[in-house]
Order: C-alpha cells, then sequence, then structure tokens
C-alpha cells in the first residue's frame, strides 16, 4: 500500500514524503482510512509502529477544514508524560508543517501564563497531560465542549501512573458526539472497561502481541550474586560499567533503566565519576532539565541515558544500540517496552539485563510472557574486583531503607564530585539546612576546635566582653547562632546531600 492510497489531504501527503516515509507501517494502512471516515479507533500497539502518525495524520486532514475559536480547542491529545507529549508536539510540526493548524502543549514545567495565552486565541490541536489538562479547566481557563476528536495515548501506562479517574473526567468534559482514537499497548480489564465506556463502535486495529520482542534485539542476562547484602549495589554497578566496557566500540549509544528514580540518581552519578558520558531522566527533573537531557542524547553528545520507565515510555529515540536493565523490571510488559528503544526499524540492537538471586522470580514471570529463555552471560571477569578490594565503613544511623546501599561510594560520589556549593546553588541543603548568605564562613567546626575568629585581630574590644543579655536570653541566643551555623557540620551535609542525590 502507498500513503497516497489513504486519502489524506495532499499537504499532508507532501509533509510524509519530506519525512521521508515510502510506505505506511500496518497500523498507519489499517486505522487512518478508519479515523478518516469518522470512525472510533482502538489501536493496540507499542511504540516503534507509527502510532502516532496513524492518528496525527488523518487528524490534520480533518482539521483541515474549519477555525478555532478561542478557549475551545477542536481536538484533544492525552499523553501519559510531558516528554511523550513534547514528542507528539513534535510529529504534528513535522506532518502539519504546510497547514496552519494551532496547537498548544499543557504540560507540568512550562509557565500557565504562556498555555493561557495559546489557549485564549483559540487552537485546533491541545497536547496535554491529564492533570495540567484539569488544572487548566478547574481555573476557568478552558472548555472542551469544542472536542471533535480526542485521542488517548499510551492508555496503560495512563493507568500505571493512577490516571484513569482523571481520563474519564475527561471524556464526560468533552461531548459525547466527539471521535474517539484510543491507544494502548496492552488492554488490561481496566482499560477494556474504559473503552465499553467511552467508545463508540470502534475498529479494533492490532499490530502486534504486546510480549511481542523484536527479533532484531539479542537478549542476555547476566546471573550476579554479590558477596554480601549490604554491598550488593556497588557491585551490581561494577557489573554494569563492565558490560558497558566489553560492548567496546560496538556501544554507540545506550539507555540503562532502573526499576526506582533514587538509583536513577545513583547509577548516573556513578558512571559520571568512573568516566562514562552519562545523563539521567527521571520523572522528578524540571521539564527543560528532561528535554536538554533528550536532545543532547539524540544528537550524541550524551552517550548514555539513564533513565526509569515512565520517564523513558514511548520516546522516540531512533537509533540506540544497546539498553542495559539495571534491574529486572518488576512488570514484565516493561521488559518489552524497555528492550524495544533498540532494534527499531529493523536495525539490530542489543539488551542485557543484571539480575541478581532475589530478581529471579521477575525474570521467570518475563522469560514465560515473552515465550522464550534470555540467553544467560556470565560476568565479565575481574567485573568486581575494583570495588571488592576497597575498604568501606558504614554509619550506624543511616536509613533503614538504604541499608543495602554502598554508603561510602554514594557518599564520594556526591561529596567529590560535587562541590556544597554548587549543590547549595541548586538549592539543596546540607545538614539540617538553614543556608545562610555568608555559611562557610565560622561555623560549628572552627567554632568546635576553639579557633580565633577572623577579622577581629587580637584585640577584642571591650563592649564585646560585657554580658549583652541576661542569662536566659543569652542562652536563646547562643543556640540560635549555633542553628545558623549548623549546616557547616561536613559529616551531616554530605550524609544528607548523598540521600538527596539518591
Ligand atoms: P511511533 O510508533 O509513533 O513512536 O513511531 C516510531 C518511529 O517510526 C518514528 O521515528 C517515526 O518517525 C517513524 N515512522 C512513522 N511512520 C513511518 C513510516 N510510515 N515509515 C517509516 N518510518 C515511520
Amino acid at each position: 500500500m502507498k500513503f497516497s492510497e489513504l486519502d489524506l489531504d495532499p499537504k499532508v501527503l507532501q509533509a510524509v514524503e519530506e519525512a521521508g516515509y515510502e510506505t505506511p507501517t500496518p497500523i498507519q494502512a489499517q486505522a487512518i482510512p478508519e479515523a478518516l471516515e469518522g470512525r472510533d479507533v482502538l489501536g493496540i500497539a507499542q511504540t516503534g509502529t507509527g502510532k502516532t502518525a496513524s492518528f496525527t495524520l488523518p487528524m490534520i486532514t480533518v482539521l483541515a477544514q474549519g477555525r478555532a475559536r478561542a478557549r475551545m480547542p477542536r481536538s484533544l491529545i492525552l499523553c501519559p508524560t510531558r516528554e511523550l507529549a513534547a514528542q507528539v508536539a513534535e510529529n504534528f510540526e513535522i506532518y502539519g508543517k504546510h497547514h496552519k493548524l494551532s496547537m498548544a502543549l499543557l504540560i507540568g514545567g512550562v509557565s500557565f501564563k504562556d498555555q493561557d495565552k495559546l489557549i485564549d486565541r483559540g487552537v485546533d490541536v491541545l497536547i496535554a497531560t491529564p492533570g495540567r489538562l484539569l488544572d487548566h479547566f478547574e481555573r476557568g481557563k478552558l472548555m472542551l465542549t469544542g472536542v471533535q476528536i480526542m485521542v488517548v495515548d499510551e492508555a496503560d501506562r495512563m493507568l500505571d501512573m493512577g490516571f484513569i479517574p482523571d481520563i474519564e473526567r475527561i471524556f464526560k468534559l468533552t461531548p459525547f458526539t466527539r471521535q474517539t482514537l484510543f491507544f494502548s499497548a496492552t488492554m488490561p480489564p481496566e482499560i477494556t472497561r474504559l473503552t465499553q465506556e467511552f467508545l463508540s463502535n470502534p475498529v479494533r486495529v492490532e499490530v502486534a502481541k504486546p510480549a511481542t520482542t523484536a527479533e532484531t534485539v539479542a537478549q542476555h542476562v547476566c546471573k550476579f550474586k554479590p558477596t554480601r547484602k549490604d554491598v550488593a549495589d556497588t557491585e551490581k554497578r561494577a557489573v554494569l560499567r563492565a558490560l558497558l566496557r566489553s560492548e567496546g566500540d560496538e556501544l554507540r549509544n545506550a539507555i540503562i533503566f532502573c526499576n526506582r528514580k533514587r538509583d536513577v540518581g545513583i547509577v548516573y552519578k556513578s558512571l559520571e565519576k568512573h568516566g562514562f558520558n552519562a545523563a539521567a531522566l527521571h520523572g522528578d527533573l524540571d521539564q527543560s532539565v528532561r528535554m536538554a537531557t533528550l536532545n543532547g542524547f539524540r544528537d550524541g553528545t550524551v552517550q548514555i541515558l539513564v533513565a526509569s520507565d515512565v520517564a523513558a515510555r514511548g520516546l522516540d529515540i531512533p537509533n540506540v544500540s544497546h539498553v542495559f536493565n539495571f534491574d529486572v523490571p518488576i512488570h514484565s510488559d516493561d521488559y518489552v517496552h524497555r528492550i524495544g528503544r533498540t532494534g527499531r526499524a529493523g536495525r539490530s540492537g542489543k539488551a542485557f539485563m543484571i539480575c541478581l538471586p532475589h530478581e529471579q522470580k521477575h525474570l521467570d514471570k518475563i522469560v514465560e510472557l515473552v515465550g522464550k529463555d534470555i540467553p544467560e552471560i556470565s560476568v565479565p571477569d575481574g567485573a568486581v574486583d575494583e570495588v571488592r578490594e576497597r575498604p568501606r565503613s558504614r554509619s550506624k544511623d543511616a536509613p533503614a531503607e538504604r541499608k543495602s546501599e554502598p554508603k561510602q561510594e554514594v557518599e564520594a560520589e556526591t561529596s567529590k564530585s560535587e562541590p556544597r556549593r554548587e549543590r547549595a546553588e541548586r538549592g539543596e541543603r546540607g545538614g539540617r539546612g538553614r543556608s545562610r548568605k555568608g555559611e562557610g564562613r565560622g561555623g560549628r567546626d572552627r567554632q568546635d576546635k576553639g579557633e580565633p575568629v577572623v577579622g577581629l585581630g587580637d584585640h577584642v574590644p571591650a563592649f564585646l566582653l560585657r554580658p549583652a543579655f541576661p542569662k536566659k536570653a543569652a542562652r536563646s541566643k547562643a543556640s540560635e547562632v549555633s542553628a545558623e551555623t549548623e549546616s557547616e557540620a561536613p559529616a551531616e551535609s554530605d550524609k544528607s546531600s548523598a540521600d538527596e542525590a539518591a
């Protein structure tokens, strides 16, 4: 089939041709004609299948006729994450470049004011994350009664993120006559219920079983038994480094997935400390930082991206040579999504997964889901020697949940590679955290050591020798002073920022 057989607007066809696409992908070939007919579509497809164009191309074609009214968007696309929303917006720009459709992106991290201005003028396409959309709605800045086409992208991820009540609410705010294009990689019961309630006689388009892993991805699992529980994470990071190094020049770029946000930060810092060109991507980072990181990864200035599932889901990053699972994903579906970042569009890719004994149960579920064994490789020779030889000490008061944390290494990572001043500039606090102007001059350390105060010289003026406050007041004044200087206590502040870095 050719794009020209799809009844798309000629200007859309031109943009598609300029994007270099020759033939529609299966989801496009099946969904576009139905969408152009005005039917509801239930698309079961994962990212990488060309699903974004399967809804953007017909939308542009339909929206090319008519005009937007102030505060009443004509179409709405809901995405689970800011990154995915931004990516869909990019797609609109590419495919809609010969049209004059107006678009607004409602995502966290972008000022309400700018977004309000766009909406006030009237938009043809509104792309939003559910929370931010409802925020705008509740501020009375937006009406959804003009929505003719509504898209829900990555619905199963919305479910994972707890957005289903928001989605239901948004559905109810739009007219029931709207057309709905609904996409999900998997169909858990909650999603099926949602489609039954809000889609009207949809055509079901399914392109690949969600559990299918691409044949172009060579998968490996590296089972590793740490020496002790308290050094497990340090050793695991050493194994990761050894695996990365063992790939040599073949490793053009890589995404490393961690199950927890905290580990994203730790692994990223550790890699950087060991000389890798790495960056971190997780949901708590500023939108501008996340976008800059992604752009850096796309243009090759960042080679290794350490990411959490939520941040990386649905990202269109072409040409990733390697995926590493630092942790075995707890949800087997995530494994399919993670390794789907490589081996795209017929190219070959490699996926590695480190599996500790306690993760075996998750590995078993993955093997069951993908329906084939994942070949096992041994731990690279000497992988953990470097960390096993190091002496380490643990502080007694480390928080319980960090018991298995390699404290020594994490502390070194944060305190050495990042001076306290830089952390303070980012707004992170040290110690019990009253950071003040002039911090760093004086402080408890010096007081404790009884060193003279710099600046007054040997001569102490007489008024300073007089008691300034009655006894009680003097005591409380003194405690205030010591509270001010507390943030200087080195052990405390480093420990706390190591925790924050996690
Ligand atoms: P998606 O599944 O929407 O994330 O798309 C995955 C990738 O496929 C993106 O890089 C698209 O630019 C690309 N793509 C979409 N449609 C086509 C097509 N018909 N031919 C070639 N590449 C495509």
